[in-house]
């Protein structure tokens, strides 16, 4: 055995409990109750009830759109979009995303093209995009990844002079913006997910926005299975509806976004503060001047060639500890089934995809962490990683293996 045991912490875990990222933020339980009640009292569950008509309001009038349609979920509001738009053939989108990005397409029976992010930001790199674009492509995809808004100018400019259709996922980005203008207001259509781990949550859901009237009212009518009224079908549609209960927690949640923003903005000030300095670890740093960001995601990045410790070591190290922190997004949408045998090429177009995948590391945030947790799981990654560099000192060219039992 020539590995050098790294031993962090002996004794119990750091946590009692599990720390987990993305345990859901709540708004005011009472006005929940209270809506829940409301609903429970007008024996209105479904199909555009009082708490869906709100929501929608809201969120367009949070975006500053003319349209919202809620749906049952983020997923399902993008197959609508696809579909509602005409998408075929082949359609670009960052290997570097949530895999519902790209299944949306194939399930579909559209073909994802998957194209390189920008390793500063994780986004979707415009020129990265109009290299992937063959005669058969019809559209793109942006992710405003961590809440961060797209290179919009760009992208719209490749959009335009190919003559291809531009959505968004804004999964991660309700409450951003950019230079004044909302998220929810760029390309032909954009999809938030207001599912549990997300910024502002309805349990499931999500909602289509746009400023197109033909295009909101075809996605209206396939989330309802194509019903153009009673008794009267006109296209091929999905249900695709959020439910009264769901919109309940998802107008409470928005009443709570100032605070859930708040939260988290002063999380991710905290992490920032007490990572400084620890060999190899950063932080994206969310400030592009002119750009609202809701702090969603605490994103540690880990270069290995700088840090001692390994990501995928310190994810064990923090794990052992309840610290339950994720590699977001690895090993990368292109190297998942299907797309990882239906293009086995596909890795050689995204190196920038393949190194962020490498460091990404999310750390807990939200409301179940306070300052003292903070603290504590920066302490166990500054301690996790000095230890390893003097175990690496000691023991020059071994390779680490975090003992679970020793710890
Ligand atoms: C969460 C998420 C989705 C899917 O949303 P659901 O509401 O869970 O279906 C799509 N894209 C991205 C980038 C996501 O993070």
């Amino acid at each position: 055995m020539n590995n050098a045991a790294l031993v962090v912490l002996g004794g119990a875990p750091a946590f009692r409990e599990k720390l987990h990222v993305g345990r859901p933020n709540l708004g005011d339980r009472t006005r929940l109750l209270e809506r829940i009640n409301g609903v429970l009292d007008r024996r209105w569950l479904s199909n555009n009830g009082a708490c869906v008509q709100e929501l929608e309001r809201r969120v367009a009038e949070q975006c500053g759109v003319r349209h919202c349609i809620a749906v049952c979920n983020g997923m399902v509001g993008l197959e609508v979009v696809i579909r509602a738009l005409d998408l075929k053939g082949e359609v670009i989108v960052p290997a570097f995303t949530f895999v519902a990005t790209a299944h949306a397409l194939h399930w579909q029976q559209v073909t994802p093209v998957f194209a390189d992010v920008n390793p500063q930001t994780h986004n979707l790199d415009p020129r990265a995009v109009e290299r992937m674009i063959t005669p058969r492509t019809t559209g793109i995809i942006g992710v405003h990844l961590w809440g961060q808004p797209c290179d919009l100018v760009e992208l719209q400019r490749v959009a335009d002079q190919h003559r291809l259709k531009l959505i968004y996922d804004a999964a991660h980005a309700f409450g951003c913006a950019r230079g004044g203008r909302k998220v929810g207001s760029f390309g032909a259509a954009e999809v938030f997910s207001f599912h549990a781990t997300k910024f502002v949550n309805s349990l499931e859901g999500g909602a289509i926005v746009t400023n197109d009237d033909e295009l909101a009212r075809r996605c209206r009518l396939m989330t309802n299975f194509g019903f153009l009224g009673f008794d009267q079908v006109g296209y091929v549609g999905t249900n695709g509806k959020m439910d009264e209960f769901s919109a309940a927690m998802g107008l409470t949640s928005m009443e709570s976004m100032a605070d859930f923003m708040a939260i988290n903005r002063a999380n991710h000030s905290g992490y920032q503060r007490e990572l400084a300095g620890v060999p190899g670890i950063s932080l994206l740093p969310y400030a592009t001047p002119g750009v609202d960001y809701n702090h969603q995601y605490v994103v540690a990045e880990v270069d290995e060639a700088a840090c001692p410790l390994s990501r995928d070591l310190l994810l064990d190290v923090l794990w052992a500890e309840n610290v339950v922190a994720r590699r977001y997004f690895y090993p990368g949408v292109h190297r998942m089934e299907p797309y990882r045998t239906l293009f086995p090429e596909a890795w050689r177009n995204v190196p920038q995809t393949e190194r962020v995948a490498r460091r990404v590391l999310i750390l807990p945030t939200g409301q179940c962490v306070d300052a003292a947790a903070i603290t504590k799981i920066c302490s166990l990654i500054r301690t996790a990683v000095l230890e390893a560099s003097e175990v690496r000192r000691r023991v020059v060219g071994s390779p680490f293996q975090v003992h679970r039992e020793l710890i």
